[in-house]
């Protein structure tokens, strides 16, 4: 019976390559809030001025578009040097000022923003922890509702990299191949939902491209920039024939409630 029930849980582990989750969002809430914290007190805020503007518009339509209901957040913070940008489960977003002169304009941070936000609504966290073989003793602290407080801190610098934190909390951890895709197209989906321009996605790819190796941060964890804007060009007017006439969620139910009437 022992033997059986090792196996059927290797069994799991194989799978969870497709993308198992044994998380929910609210188990990973009290780790995204905690991750949070702690990886945007590494740069001082922008509160106010004119890019502050354009990052919490971006969040609030790539929000509305990505129709979760998450307790969104969006931050931008002071760090010319740091060309990067994330997103953690349940919609924190963080975007750090060195990435603007490569999306250079709004349609090009909704492109970035859109890429991020995808990795959270993909639960691409979720899934990473649960491929990742996190040892018993952060599972059962997970399972617990504890916070990563309670880990040593190379388990939790794992745990915050495998929930998409970047910086010198976490180890830094590619999303894999799939995952990658994934974002890109959803990222796409969700910047012509909210109404920017979709072409301008590929652009900033090819921009980062054009630094070469010395080029951002965002690179070593991301596949070849030139390929995904290939991919990208191609499948951008297909993407944007099925999101014509998208709706969200909640307009529906209201639309439906009020046909019931
Ligand atoms: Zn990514």
């Amino acid at each position: 019976m022992r033997k059986f029930v090792r196996l059927s849980v290797l069994s799991l582990l194989l799978l969870s390559g497709c993308g198992l989750n044994f998380y929910t969002d609210e188990q990973l809430e009290p780790l995204s809030v905690q991750a949070y914290q702690q990886a945007t007190a590494e740069y001082p805020e922008v509160t106010s001025g004119a890019e502050y503007e354009m990052v919490q518009e971006v969040a609030r339509r790539i929000a509305a578009a990505a129709d979760e209901n998450f307790p969104w957040q969006a931050k931008l913070l002071k760090a010319d040097n740091v060309p990067n940008a994330f997103c953690l489960p349940n919609g924190r977003i963080a975007i750090y000022t060195g990435i603007l002169p490569l999306t250079k304009n709004i349609d090009g941070l909704a492109a970035v923003m859109g890429h991020e936000v995808a990795h959270a609504t993909q639960r691409h966290g979720g899934k990473r922890m649960t491929s990742n073989q996190l040892n018993g003793v952060t599972m059962a602290v997970i399972d617990a509702g504890l916070g990563s407080a309670e880990m040593e801190s190379e388990t939790r610098a794992q745990l915050m990299g495998a929930i998409g934190v970047i910086g010198q909390y976490a180890v830094t951890l590619p999303y894999s191949r799939g995952h990658e895709t994934e974002a890109d197209i959803w990222g796409i989906r969700y910047a012509i939902r909210a109404g920017f321009n979709p072409n301008e996605a590929p652009k900033v790819w090819e921009r980062m491209a054009e630094l070469g190796s010395s080029g951002p941060e965002w690179m070593s964890t991301h596949p070849d920039p030139l390929e995904r804007a290939k991919m990208l060009r191609k499948m951008i007017p297909r993407i944007v024939q099925e999101e014509k006439g998208w709706s969200p969620k909640s307009s529906k139910q209201t639309k439906s409630s009020q046909a019931g009437r």
